[in-house]
């Protein structure tokens, strides 16, 4: 029995036992026992080294995130109203809400500060 698969390089139909592409010569996974008992033959290798971790997951960008969201939301929150809509009714968020958030905001921040 024989089949194709598309190479993992050109997406060339090639046959699913062949171990490169005989097009543009991309190594292939071959889904044989030995192969996927192999941790090489992983699609994707788990990060080994802080310079396989890509940008987005890493601290710096993650406390980016945070210095300039949440000074952005108490900014607009504490310099006028925050509007919502409920049954067709134009409403507003209460001044205790925002308190509320800010705390919520205030305890996380200490809960982090206490673990480091
Ligand atoms: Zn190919």
């Amino acid at each position: 029995m024989t089949s194709l698969v598309f190479c993992r390089g050109c997406a060339h139909q090639i046959h699913e036992t062949a171990t490169s592409c005989p097009k543009c010569g991309a190594p292939q996974v071959v889904l044989t026992k030995s192969a996927a008992a192999t941790p090489a033959a992983a699609l994707t290798p788990p990060i080994q080294n802080y310079a396989q971790v890509p940008w987005y997951r890493k601290r710096w960008f993650a406390g980016l995130c945070i210095f300039l969201f949440v000074p952005a939301y108490f900014l607009i929150a504490f310099t006028g109203d925050i509007y919502f809509e409920k049954n067709g009714e134009l409403k507003t968020i209460s001044k205790n809400e925002k308190f509320i958030v800010l705390g919520i905001f205030i305890i996380i921040v200490f809960i982090r500060a206490m673990r480091d």
